[in-house]
């Protein structure tokens, strides 16, 4: 095995860690290694994260780095531990969940003096596996590494993806399938349910260490004692009500379901976290239920709002203890049904080029997702042929979508009045830079998965060059804009992965 000095460029004294996390203390986490797998390759690769993290180019195109990044050898400075968490999960509380193939290796100090935790998922079992064997395949880990560059590449808060390392190491799901470990990045990996385990258990001081830290690292404002009457922990409840509602947003007008929105895949930072059985909307369909696991569609696409809220409703139970009065703590949630309305608006003007609000935009808005559920219209297409008919005049290529030829002239009539007044150039630059030609549709992760595991990283490799730059043209890769075919109907994606 190599050693990290091995490498084309040793990164041991370049790195700076903090471990503010473990600094928590042993109620928080176990220490340990990861479980190491048999001769690792590389399936894919970000620059931009590498670059952000100040992880030179040919460290990471190294011997050293591969076997670091498969959890066969120690960065050097890092000092991995698994976290403790609970959770509701479908609606139920599920008890203590925690990392169960993940571990924190540390918070890296990146250039520009920003912490940056740094995780891997898939090393192995730890002490909250459970019944599982603390492994991902290679499909989610590639799906996983996709969506997180995607996510960033469109603006939406996200953990970030450095790398994914395969393996020949066999995994046992429906079928077998092969071992990979991603290297995920963010400023904290702290869930919902990190607040919920020690509420849960009536430890109430270390629920408060852990409201102090999150407070500290990430929301200093809640300090503030105009805010809430000086009680730092609403302030906290509202702050993450705003980021979580903000997120959500975009969700919604990108056409993005998570698929799993358990409290313990909720970020306590409103970052898009745990990519599974999610899935961008091929043709609109509000009621889509991404996740082939949950029957009752409880995570399907237009109950994410709703299901935020209900997360958030539990993340302030769970900060009850610290808040008080269950009324203050009603009150810290309360923005957020105007929040989310008013940020979703926004969104969804933006995606029509409208540069003002107006009062009638709303019925614009709900109109244009009535025709587009109603013919079952293909989302982002949709979209970006709006945005070039107000770049050029391709007013065909947007009617062509429609079945109801009739309803889609009037609203497009409704349409040109609202925007006779807005510069077309203005309109369309908003609009060519908010609705994006690239989504991670399921159908092109899936023939990226299909050639990766016949060790073909190359269709990988290609995604993350569109979906870094979703908005850009990219007039070699067309056909990856086009329309779904028809065998994407039947990717059947669980939350066993
Ligand atoms: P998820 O549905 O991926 O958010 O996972 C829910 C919980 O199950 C978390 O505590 C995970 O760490 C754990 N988990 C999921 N898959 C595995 C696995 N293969 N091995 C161990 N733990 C797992
Ligand atoms: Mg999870």
């Amino acid at each position: 095995m190599n050693t990290l000095a091995d490498g084309p460029m040793a990164v041991d004294g370049g790195l700076r860690w903090n471990h503010r996390f473990a600094a928590l203390g042993p109620a928080f986490f176990t220490r340990l290694a990861p479980q190491p797998v048999p001769a690792p390759y590389w399936v894919g690769r970000s620059r931009a994260v590498a670059a952000e993290l100040g992880l030179p180019d040919d460290w990471m195109s190294s011997n050293a780095a591969l076997e670091v990044f498969s959890g066969n050898l120690p960065l050097s400075g890092s000092a991995p531990l698994a976290s403790v968490y609970s959770g509701h999960q479908f609606g139920h509380w599920a008890g203590q969940l925690g990392d169960g193939r993940a571990l924190l290796l540390g918070e890296m100090i990146t250039p520009t003096g920003a912490g940056r935790e740094l995780q891997l998922k898939g090393s192995g079992l730890t002490p909250y596996s459970r019944m599982g064997d603390g492994r991902a395949v290679l499909r989610s880990s590639i799906r996983e590494f996709l969506c997180s560059e995607a996510m960033h590449g469109l603006g939406i808060p996200t953990s970030r993806a450095l790398c994914v390392t395969g393996s020949d190491h066999e995994v046992y799901r429906e079928a077998i399938e092969t071992a990979a470990v991603v290297t995920r990045v963010a400023p904290s990996f702290i869930r919902f349910g990190h607040f919920e385990h020690f509420s849960h258990r009536g430890q109430h001081e270390h629920l408060k260490t852990l409201a102090d830290f999150v407070i500290d690292g990430f929301y200093p404002e809640c300090r503030v004692t105009t805010l809430h009457d000086g009680n730092p922990y609403a302030a906290l409840l509202e702050a993450v009500s705003a980021r979580t509602a903000a997120t959500v947003a975009q969700w919604q007008a990108v056409g993005f379901c998570h698929g799993v929105m358990n409290t313990d895949n909720m970020s306590i930072l409103g970052l898009t976290i745990d990519y599974g059985p999610f899935q961008f909307l091929d043709a609109f369909d509000p009621g889509h239920i991404c996740n082939h696991s949950d029957h009752q569609g409880r995570y399907a696409y237009n109950r994410q709002p709703n299901i935020a809220y209900w997360n958030l409703f539990c993340l302030g139970q769970a900060l009850l203890p610290l808040i008080g009065e269950p009324e203050v703590a009603m009150a810290a949630l309360e923005p957020f049904k105007t929040i989310f309305p008013a940020a979703l608006e926004a969104r969804m003007r933006a995606k029509l080029g409208l540069l003002d609000a107006r009062p009638q935009d709303r019925e614009l808005i709900e109109g244009i997702l009535k025709l587009l559920a109603q013919d079952r219209v293909d989302y982002t297409i949709f979209w970006r042929r709006l945005s070039g008919h107000v770049a050029g005049d391709a007013t065909e290529a947007v009617r062509d979508l429609f079945l109801d030829r009739e309803a889609i002239d009037a609203w497009m009539l409704h349409y040109s009045e609202r925007t006779m007044t807005i510069s077309r150039w203005d309109s369309a630059n908003l609009m060519l830079k908010t609705n994006p030609k690239y989504v991670l549709r399921n159908h092109l992760g899936e023939e990226a998965i299909q050639a990766a595991k016949h060790k073909d990283f190359s269709g990988v490799g290609r995604l993350l060059v569109l979906l870094e730059r979703p908005f850009d043209e990219h007039p070699d890769s067309e056909a990856l804009a086009g329309f779904p075919p028809d065998w994407a109907s039947t990717i059947s994606i669980s939350c066993s992965s």
